[in-house]
């Protein structure tokens, strides 16, 4: 007898589930708008002057709990733009294959030059791929959109409570606009 009911309770559950609209979609022939935080990638930036953002600080590297971040300092030089000197980074590299997208290392940026970009879709048939090197990671500042946040934005969502920004805040709270 409890058998019996077990199966009607199985098929009225399959029944009502198969009347249900999907919530799968035809991939790739339809595809689901991404949230608004959604982001896959990175990307380097340099300021209004084409200069590098980057001052090899080695603050994302230190951050990144995957410890997937590798930053080579560059000797100390004048800048083309202000002609102080300042640091830079002489290499620069992120291997995708164990970044779990937690974006601390955006976040630490004190110069927003470091923010993660929102290319979907774009799979890898080799690991080589997914080690982005810096050229590869300033081309993405022109060739992937970026992900709303930089590291200003995320550190106005941190404030004390009270005093915390929300996304769209922090996003208008933000000095520099990640391009
Ligand atoms: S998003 Fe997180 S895991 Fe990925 S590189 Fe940045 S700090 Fe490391
Ligand atoms: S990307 Fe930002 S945190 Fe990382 S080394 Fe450059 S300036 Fe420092």
């Amino acid at each position: 007898m409890s058998y019996l009911l077990g199966t009607c309770r199985a098929l009225a559950t399959t029944l009502a589930n198969a009347l249900q609209k999907p919530t799968t979609v035809e991939f790739p022939f339809e595809r689901r708008t991404r949230a608004e935080r959604y982001r896959a990638g990175f990307a380097l930036l340099h300021d209004e002057h084409g200069d590098e953002l980057c001052i090899g600080c080695l603050a994302c590297e230190r951050i990144c709990p995957s410890r997937v971040i590798q930053v080579k300092q560059a000797p100390k030089r004048e800048s083309k733009v202000t002609g102080k000197k300042r640091g830079y980074a002489e290499d620069f590299t992120i291997d995708l294959t164990g970044c779990m997208g937690c974006e601390l290392c955006v976040q630490v940026c004190p110069t927003d030059a470091l923010v993660m970009t929102r290319e979907p879709e774009t799979p890898s048939f080799c690991r080589e791929d997914l080690v982005v090197t810096m050229d590869r990671l300033y081309a993405n500042e022109k060739n992937k959109p970026a992900a709303w946040a930089n590291g200003t934005k995320l550190m106005a969502m941190q404030e004390p409570a009270g005093q915390a920004k929300g996304p769209q805040e922090a996003k208008e709270a933000s000095p520099k606009e990640a391009s």
